[in-house]
């Protein structure tokens, strides 16, 4: 990897580092962010304050898990290299203790389709892993199972993770899988919030796939989902 690519690449992980614990996504040292890049990913060093961060404290690890440089990666390198090695599409990945996401883990809740959003995720639902601790194989495992089809989910009693096609968009799930367990969470606090059903959720799913695009972006066969206005033709 260019030595100048690895830097902006560095730079960029340390961006979504600052804006996680300013935008009170995450809070202290907890958390950990990586990118993917040539051979591997740049990944956060382990215990280190985000604010003292340079560009070349994040480590190189690479796709064999050997970490090159002085500093040890994050101890949750297994989960970012088993979401790398499993989903060719991840780019980036973004693991926080936000609140609301933590407080439904410790009651090892998943999200269920309470609100049509969680298909942001991916499914029908948000999952929450096992309890495994924290750093290890046991709790890389408890994850996969809980992301399979699935860019999002809970990590029992610890908090959230979440992975995207680039930095912006694991961070910006990560806040919408947080927003999503706050809104569960006040909607249990009146009782049990109705969920919606199988069909409910496929309509949402398949939607989905024009939500926020403009007509030259959509595949001609997906064409009959965009419910437009007509366009005026002076
Ligand atoms: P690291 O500082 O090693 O990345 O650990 C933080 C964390 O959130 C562990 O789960
Ligand atoms: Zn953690």
């Amino acid at each position: 990897m260019k030595e100048q690519v690895k830097i902006s690449l560095a730079e960029q992980v340390i961006e979504t580092c600052l804006a996680m614990n300013a935008s009170g996504l995450n809070h202290g040292k907890s958390g950990n962010v990586s990118v993917r890049c040539e051979g591997g990913m740049l990944i956060t060093p382990s215990g280190v304050a985000y604010d003292q961060l340079e560009p070349d404290d994040l480590v190189f690890l690479d796709l064999d898990g050997r970490y090159h440089g002085p500093l040890l990666p994050s101890s949750e390198w297994r989960m970012h290299l088993d979401i790398y090695r499993s989903r060719v599409e991840a780019k980036a990945v973004v693991h926080v203790h936000s609140s609301y996401a933590t407080a439904l883990s410790c009651h090892r809740k998943s999200i269920p389709a309470f609100h049509y959003m969680v298909a942001v995720a991916g499914g029908q639902d948000i999952r929450c892993s096992d309890y495994a601790l924290f750093g290890t194989q046991a709790l890389s495992e408890a994850m996969l199972v809980a992301l399979e089809e699935r860019k999002a989910c809970l990590l029992g009693n610890h908090g959230q993770i979440a992975y995207g096609d680039d930095l912006a968009s694991a961070f910006w799930l990560a806040g919408e899988v947080e927003g999503l367990a706050r809104d569960y969470s006040h909607a249990l606090m009146l009782g049990e919030p109705h969920i919606l059903g199988d069909e409910e959720m496929k309509a949402v799913l398949t939607k989905f796939r024009i939500y926020g695009k403009q007509l030259h972006e959509v595949a001609e066969e997906d064409r009959p989902l965009m419910d437009m206005p007509q366009a005026f033709n002076p």
